[in-house]
């Protein structure tokens, strides 16, 4: 993010919010070498969410691995990789929907569950088995109960 004034490519954050209806975010940054400030604006397409864990760490959301995720679960079944582009089109969606930028592994999972659900009973019951994690039959049992619905 170079500096409009003078060019330099270091600057530091000073302000930053939702625009664009959380489509992307409002930076005011400020030059570290001649104290122009100036805004910039990053659709949140390119690096928009962070996704924590259970164990409190946490990675930037990665498009390429939730695909590969669905992906995965769907094998063999009748879904082609443009259904599963156009189900973590509509997470995104409703990621962006969202004011903060911050999403807890389980939410995401949940999120990717809904639409498997509406979607292949098997490819949901092979995507919770993965990343429900479930703990005892009883889970197992009402996530297979929800799907039959
Ligand atoms: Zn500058």
């Amino acid at each position: 993010m170079r500096c409009p004034s003078c060019g330099y490519i270091e600057s530091k954050v000073v302000d930053s919010r939702p625009a664009d209806e959380g489509a992307s975010i409002r930076r005011r940054r400020e030059c570290l070498e001649c104290g122009n400030r100036f805004t910039t604006y990053e659709r949140l397409g390119d690096n928009p969410f962070v996704i924590t864990k259970s164990d409190n760490s946490s990675e930037a959301y990665n498009r390429d691995k939730l695909f590969r995720g669905i992906l995965i679960a769907c094998a063999k079944r009748p879904i082609t990789p443009e259904q599963i582009s156009e189900i973590v089109d509509n997470i995104e969606r409703e990621l962006r929907s969202n004011v903060k930028n911050e999403i807890s592994s389980k939410e995401l999972g949940d999120l990717t569950l809904s639409y498997l659900a509406d979607l292949d009973e098997v490819a949901y019951i092979r995507f919770a088995s993965v990343y429900k994690d479930f703990q005892n039959i009883e889970e197992f049992s009402d996530a297979l109960t929800a799907i039959n619905k």
